[in-house]
């Protein structure tokens, strides 16, 4: 078998031994590619080493990618959107720099959390994705829920006798997203569930949460002023806390097409 390399061109032997050897080291990428590659290194003349890395790195690249399409499946977004895709010229309060910071991710290892704040349609639940996907794209394992359905989920292990279980399996997701508080006043246990949560999390565990309700009104929202400051208070022991203004974003594009010459729009068509 080690003859047909001397003679340099692989038998069947070779090859089929190649075959075995990765998919018990399963790793099909190399299965896939060693053949082209190698007959790319004899055109090129690349050194051992150099069709080593070529191979390994497909193999590594490959790997990544998979990792990052299973994490982004298993995160549940509603949505896929990227923080490439916000437009800050519609948020110009917003402090860019915190979001770039944010975007590095570097606060989910120290479990830091974020907190988005603003009337509906300013684009909270499209950042919380964007930055879902960041979290996704460097690793971290990612669960995304409304408030309402984290409540439902709690409510079910706890009805279960299993709230301490569940809150303990929740810490292998490195960041939580808890969209929309507010939207929904929280009963009593509910909002007692809340707080689990959210102090199970506390320098365990990062939390990004979303709400169109200043802090001032969390009260409300929970049903007791008491619970909310309490929650806050662990919220944003460690926390960027960003608020977004301005109009909807999804009425303001209306607007703008509505607002849009029609005949301009035609001479543009025709002219590209
Ligand atoms: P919110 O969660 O604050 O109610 P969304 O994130 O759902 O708002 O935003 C509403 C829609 O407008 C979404 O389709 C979102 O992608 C879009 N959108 C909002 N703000 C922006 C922005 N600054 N740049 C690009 N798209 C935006
Ligand atoms: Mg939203």
């Amino acid at each position: 078998m080690l003859g047909d390399t001397t003679r340099g061109h692989v038998g069947t032997d070779l090859a089929a031994h190649i075959a075995y050897l990765t998919r018990v080291m399963k790793t099909p990428t190399i299965t896939a590619i060693w053949a082209d590659l190698a007959v790319t290194a004899r055109r090129e003349g690349w050194s051992h080493e150099e069709y080593l890395v070529a191979v390994l790195a497909r193999q590594v690249a490959d790997r990544e990618a998979n990792g990052t399409a299973l994490r982004t499946a298993a995160a549940h977004f509603p949505a896929i959107k990227s923080l490439e895709d916000f437009n800050t010229d519609h948020q110009p309060g917003l402090r860019r720099d915190v979001l770039a910071h944010l975007a590095t991710t570097t606060y989910i290892p120290t479990a830091g959390n974020v907190v988005l704040l603003g009337p509906p349609g300013v684009g909270k639940t499209h950042l919380a994705i964007g930055l879902g996907i960041k979290a996704v794209h460097a690793g971290h394992p990612v669960l995304f829920d409304t408030a309402t359905g984290w409540i439902t989920r709690l409510r079910d292990a706890h009805q279960h006798t299993r709230l301490a279980h569940e809150l303990h399996r929740l810490r292998r997701y490195r960041l939580l997203i808890i969209d929309e508080v507010g939207y929904i006043p929280f009963d009593h246990e509910a909002a007692n569930l809340f707080f689990q949560l959210i102090s199970s999390r506390y320098e365990q565990g990062s939390v990004l949460v979303t709400s169109n309700m200043p802090f001032g009104r969390w009260g409300e929202v929970f049903g007791d002023d008491v619970v909310a400051a309490a929650m806050i208070d662990r919220l944003v022991h460690h926390a960027e806390v960003l608020t977004l203004t301005g109009d909807s974003y999804r009425t303001r594009t209306r607007r703008e097409l509505l607002a849009k010459d029609p005949t301009a729009t035609t001479r543009t068509t025709r002219t590209t």
